[in-house]
């Protein structure tokens, strides 16, 4: 398997090179050069395999020139008992709420949010590929929460890699500044800048802009074009099928056709799907749903895709969707469009600020499967409420944006899957105000938010950033 760049400036580059160097030298994304097609038997004897094993052969597909041996012992590490509880990714069905109606538990991992299934995968294989050639990497980055601490706590320990990840002074949840900043190994800088997520972003473009410093000290990043990451989410989707599947008649299960409905920001989640029916898995359509930031509800109903300003771009209760641009849709453009029309029309939409695609409206439904909602602050806290009456399960307000959409869209005869993107117990301000009061917390919980915490607080300055990672990359 190889990849080139979405606007082919890139040499053919195998996975190993590509999961390093993230963005292509002409400024494109990675894609495979051929979407691997698996038939019905090949799916059939990946069912009784269980998480670690199906991850080794899913993402052996889009790894191939990584070892079989390597790749499975990365995938028994990243999803073994110390990281993820027995299963991986529950799969159930919430009857109860609506006939046909699952979730998908992606959200067990060391920091409740789907993120940790594809970091942790990136948290075994990056230090190994940089192992084999002596390299080292310092990953700086920005968040505004669960990237961030999927990222440290992917990487804590990791031999060769530094992390240094800046976040809003005061502006995340309790919960999710615990989860990074009680972190005590010594390659993971925890750094609370004065100002906005925006500020920590421009920092580390800034920091990347430096290309003596970028050089110098091997600034690389994780974030979420990263190849591997989309590789690894590939699997739970072909997982997640097979485990509906799995109730039907043995005659009859290839024949089951489901929905997945993703709650989405910067497409990377959604994206994995698409390969994944791309590849075969019985996925009829992929339900797209987004907050009220909904660049991608629009693009998906009318083929527009306009990128929103700063000033546009709303604080939501489900945060980790407030996206103005979705960073991974340049993928699915490009294949959309064939190399020569995409070469011809992406440039419009740095030139304009948009990009009319109502041309290619109907193929986005009719040959892709995709459909797309919207759910507000209101709807969330409805779906919340509802969830909770009906199975006594609480969801967190991005998987409730999930639900109602997909509320509003399923239809009888296909199973309707929802990711689960995260817990409840990350996001418990929004959950007591759909509920009424506030839900218990868990022992787990009361224990984390006790420990001790670490974090370097800077103002808004590159230079104190420049010393800061010049002086810990050199002691990683
Ligand atoms: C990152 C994130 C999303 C959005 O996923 P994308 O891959 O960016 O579309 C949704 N929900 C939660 C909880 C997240 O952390």
């Amino acid at each position: 398997m190889h990849y080139i760049s979405t606007r082919g400036g890139m040499d053919p580059a195998g996975f190993t090179e590509v999961l390093i160097s993230g963005l292509a030298p002409d400024g494109g994304l990675a894609v495979p050069e051929a979407v691997p097609v698996l038939d019905e038997a090949t799916l059939e004897s990946w069912r009784d395999l269980d998480y670690p094993a199906l991850a080794t052969e899913v993402i052996g597909l889009y790894a191939s020139d990584l070892p079989r041996e390597d790749l499975a012992a990365m995938t028994s590490a990243a999803y073994g008992p110390q990281r993820f509880p027995d299963p991986v990714v529950p799969v159930r069905e919430v009857a109860e709420v609506a006939s046909g109606l699952w979730i998908v538990g992606l959200s067990q991992g060391p920091t409740m949010a789907f993120k940790d299934l594809a970091m942790q995968f990136l948290g075994q294989a990056i230090p190994e590929v940089l192992a084999r050639t002596g390299q080292v990497l310092t990953i700086v980055g920005a968040t505004s929460g669960d990237t961030g601490s999927a990222a440290e706590h992917a990487f804590r320990g990791q031999e060769g890699v530094a992390v240094f990840m800046l976040s809003p002074l005061g502006r995340m949840s309790d919960v999710q500044r615990a989860q990074m900043y009680s972190l005590s190994d010594p390659n993971i800088h925890n750094i609370a800048v004065d100002g906005v997520f925006d500020d920590c972003q421009n920092l580390v473009k800034a920091l990347n802009a430096d290309a003596d410093f970028k050089a110098e000290h091997s600034l690389g990043a994780v974030n979420s074009i990263n190849i591997g990451r989309i590789a690894a989410q590939v699997v739970y989707y072909v997982w997640s099928w097979l485990r509906v599947s799995d109730a039907a008649p043995r005659a009859h299960r290839a024949e089951v056709e489901v929905d997945v409905v993703v709650p989405s920001g910067n497409f990377g989640n959604i994206y994995a799907g698409h390969l994944a029916r791309r590849m075969g898995v019985p996925i009829r359509r992929l339900i797209l749903a987004t907050n009220e930031n909904n660049v991608l509800d629009e693009f998906f109903s009318t083929g527009i895709y306009r990128p929103r300003s700063r000033g546009e771009t709303l604080a939501t209760s489900s945060p980790s969707m407030d996206i103005s641009k979705a960073s991974n849709l340049e993928r699915f453009i490009a294949e959309l469009l064939g190399p020569e029309e995409f070469s011809r029309r992406w440039p419009l939409l740095e030139q304009t600020g948009a990009l009319d695609l109502s041309d290619h409206v109907d193929r986005l439904r009719e040959e892709f499967g995709f459909v797309s909602g919207t759910s507000t602050h209101e709807d969330r806290l409805a779906s919340i409420r509802l969830v909770h009456e009906r199975s006594a399960t609480l969801i967190d307000p991005h998987t409730a944006d999930g639900v109602t959409v997909a509320l509003r869209l399923m239809e009888p005869g296909f199973p309707t899957l929802v990711m689960e993107t995260a817990t409840a117990d990350k996001f418990p301000e929004t959950v007591a105000e759909a509920l009424g009061s506030a839900p218990p917390v868990p022992a787990a919980i009361t224990e984390l938010l006790a420990l001790e915490q670490h974090v370097t607080e800077i103002p808004n300055d590159l230079d104190v950033l420049r010393a800061i990672v010049a002086e810990g990359s050199r002691s990683a």
